[in-house]
Order: structure tokens, then C-alpha cells, then sequence
């Protein structure tokens, strides 16, 4: 059996889901499958919009059982645009396809699938279209994941049901060396191993949800990203690193523009104060990345800098703001004007030259290296926004990503 999962572009309107809904029925012809959907275009954005109208702070609680309407939508109306078209199909949401989840609501994870009545249905020849994004917490309430959490859903079902492959369509035909928006060279890659893929949806390729790829790694499932207007087209294929033909050094650069940083100054060097100031964002879910800690000359203090979403910025400040109150640090220092840019390949670490290479070839181009970090297959440097973009050409050039690949 297959899984095929839709995005919000791809279901847009009715007469988009009309075209979904044929490519369905002729994948259906094959072999049985369970088609997960998003909400209809921007949806989830203007139920979100509706929320904040209605309260300052809306409840997860509710606001979960209002995000959640919008995948209601779309199944419902790919359902009955299969019928109409002879097919045999049947909606689900979250909660009868068998999903439960942890109770935290607006980011709640997949704890359990039960398949039986999925199986019940592909048995009987039904095509299953299951709402993305949703489940049930144990009291029995609706749930979501976090946003595009509709990736995750399709790849857990996958896993869950021993699907042969999960198709991921988008609006683009897969994963590029670079956005071809900013790089109009920018060349597709037919496969790309997990982990390459993990870190490019973390640094910012849109494409895919980073707990999707986690999940499909885990699991070592099959999974296509592939283009709903041209559906011919072979798409990406994520694959084990020691499956794929070739080792490319750098696969592909990416950028975030969605940063900040934030610098709590002269916090004293004693053990349990980094545990302290990241034990504090996380109470508050603010995720973290790249963070420094640089000590002062005489070592009893330090400087800790780290990147985090700059929509979180105001929520993280204030929490810094407490926590160098209560250590006795200098204070908090907030940059706004952040961009991430970082180049993904499986074998970055067997080539230390790419790192200085990278560096060198911004400073060439007057561009401001505000920080760095490195994994064994990521290499990002925090610039100004101004100079993000031509930071990825650079940088793009520099590895000849433009170069036909294997
Ligand atoms: N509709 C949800 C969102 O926009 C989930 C998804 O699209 O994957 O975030
Ligand atoms: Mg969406």
C-alpha cells in the first residue's frame, strides 16, 4: 500500500482538489491508499487570524479544536470529489483514524497509531483520506501537532501501516541545491540521504517538516517529495547516506530568515547556570540553536550567545531577562537583524578545507560573519539579513552546485 500526503497549495480550491483527487484514484488503481490532506490553502493561517480576534490568549484546548476544522475540509471535500469521480472513499480525522497524542496542545506529538480501522476500510477497497495535522489526547480532546505538522502525520501512518513508499506532494518538483526563487540555477537532487535532509529542513528548505524526516529515518521509510502539477516528474528520494551512489560534499545551501539572537552578558562561570538559562527557555518552549559561550579574561564570567525563531524573540527575552536577573548577570543583548545561512553535505567532515573555504569566499564579498556553527554535516554562519541572499549565490557558486548532478 502507498501513502500520498497533499498540501494546503495543492488542495487550494475545489477544482485543485479535483486534480488531487485524479491523481489519487489513478495511484489507487495500483494499490490500495490512504491520501493524507492539509487545510485548504491558507486555512490554518486564518483560523489562527480568527483566534487571536476572538481572545488575547486563546486555550489550546479550543484552539485545537478550531485548527483542527480545517483538515475537516479538505478530506471531506477530496472524499466527495472521489465518489463523484467513481472512487470509493471515505474520510477520517485524527481522532477515528486512530491517533493519539501527547496532551500538550498546538504541539502535541504522536504517541500511538491504532490501524485497525484504517485496515478495515483498505480491505474493503476504500481509498482512506485522513486529516494531516490532528490526533486525540488520551482525555479524549482534539489535538495538533504544530504547524505543517501534515508531513508528520502522512509519515507516521506510513510507518504505522508498512506503506511501500510515502509521496510527499508539493508545489515543486523536490529538493534543490538551493531555493531556485533565489538561485536560478539551483539544480533538483534526486536522492538525499535523512540526515542531509534533516538538517536542510531545520536550516530552512521548506519542502519537507524536520519531524517528518526524523520520523521517516527512524523508520527507514521510503519517502518521495514530488511535484502535484507535474506528476511525471521523479521527484526526491530520501534514502539511507550508505544507499546512496555518490558522496557529494556539499549538497546544498539553505537560509532562515526567520532568526534572532540573544546574549546573556556576564553570567558567572559556575556549574547549573547554562542549565539554568536553556532550562528556562525550554519551560517555555522556545527552541535553540547554535549557542556560544565565550569566557571573559579573568574567567569568572561569561558571555552566552544563542539564535532562536525571531518570533520568539519577546517571549525569550523576558525569560532571559529573569534568569540574569536571578544569576547576577550584566544583562541580555537582543539582535534582530539575523540570518542563518549553512551548507548541508554527508561528508563535510572528511574535508575541513570547506569550512574555510566557505568563510573565506564571504569575506572576499564583504559580508559580516556575526557567528558560526558546525555539525559533521552543517556548517552555518549567522550574517545580516541584507547580505543573506547573496550570501547563497556566493556560497552556491563557490561548491559548482550548478553542476549536473548524478
Ligand atoms: N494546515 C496545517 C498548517 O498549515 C498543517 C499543514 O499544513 O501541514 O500548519
Ligand atoms: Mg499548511
Amino acid at each position: 500500500m502507498i501513502v500520498q500526503k497533499f498540501g494546503g497549495t495543492s488542495v487550494k480550491s475545489v477544482a485543485r482538489i479535483r486534480n488531487v483527487a485524479g491523481l489519487v484514484k489513478r495511484a489507487a488503481e495500483q494499490a490500495p491508499v490512504v491520501v493524507v490532506v492539509s487545510a485548504m490553502g491558507d486555512t490554518t493561517d486564518y483560523l489562527v487570524k480568527l483566534a487571536g480576534q476572538a481572545a488575547v490568549a486563546p486555550h489550546g484546548r479550543e484552539l485545537d479544536a478550531l485548527l483542527a476544522t480545517g483538515e475537516q475540509i479538505s478530506t471531506a471535500l477530496l472524499a466527495m470529489t472521489l465518489t463523484d469521480l467513481g472512487a470509493r472513499a471515505v474520510s477520517l480525522t485524527g481522532s477515528q483514524l486512530g491517533i493519539t497524542t501527547e496532551s500538550i496542545h498546538t504541539a502535541a506529538r504522536i504517541v500511538d497509531i491504532r490501524t485497525e480501522r484504517i485496515n478495515r476500510y483498505l480491505e474493503e477497497g476504500f481509498i482512506v483520506v485522513a486529516a494531516g495535522f490532528q490526533g486525540m489526547n488520551e482525555k479524549g480532546d482534539i489535538t495538533t501537532l504544530g504547524r505543517g505538522g501534515s508531513d508528520t502525520t502522512a509519515v507516521a501512518l506510513a510507518a504505522a501501516l508498512g506503506a511501500s513508499v510515502c509521496d510527499i506532494y508539493t508545489d515543486v518538483s523536490g529538493v534543490y541545491t538551493a531555493d531556485p526563487n533565489l538561485v536560478p540555477t539551483a539544480k533538483l537532487l534526486k536522492e538525499i540521504s535523512y540526515e542531509e535532509m534533516l538538517e536542510m529542513a531545520r536550516v530552512g528548505a521548506q519542502v519537507l517538516h524536520p519531524r517528518a524526516v526524523e520520523l521517516a529515518r527512524k523508520h527507514h521509510l521510503r519517502v518521495r517529495v514530488r511535484n502535484t502539477f507535474d506528476p511525471e516528474h521523479g521527484g526526491t528520494t530520501l534514502t539511507g547516506a550508505d544507499e546512496m551512489e555518490l558522496s557529494r560534499t556539499v549538497s546544498g545551501v539553505t537560509v532562515d530568515r526567520d532568526q534572532a539572537t540573544l546574549t546573556i552578558l556576564k553570567v558567572p562561570d559556575t556549574p547549573g547556570v547554562a542549565g539554568e538559562v536553556f532550562g528556562s527557555l525550554a519551560s517555555r518552549r522556545v527552541g535553540v540553536d547554535m549557542i556560544i559561550q565565550a569566557f571573559h579574561r579573568d574567567r569568572s564570567v561569561n558571555d552566552i550567545s544563542f539564535t532562536i525563531r525571531r518570533s520568539d524573540l519577546p517571549s525569550a527575552r523576558e525569560v532571559l531577562e529573569e534568569a540574569a536577573c536571578r544569576l547576577g548577570a550584566e544583562g541580555v543583548l537582543a539582535d534582530e537583524d539575523a540570518a542563518k545561512v549553512s551548507i548541508i553535505g554527508a561528508a563535510l567532515m572528511d574535508q575541513p578545507e570547506t569550512a574555510a573555504r566557505m568563510f573565506a569566499v564571504l569575506g572576499q564579498a564583504g559580508i559580516n560573519i556575526k557567528m558560526i556553527s558546525t555539525s559533521e554535516i552543517r556548517i552555518s554562519c549567522i550574517v545580516s539579513e541584507r547580505d543573506s541572499n547573496r550570501a547563497v549565490r556566493i556560497i552556491h557558486d563557490l561548491f559548482h552546485l550548478d553542476d549536473e548532478q548524478a
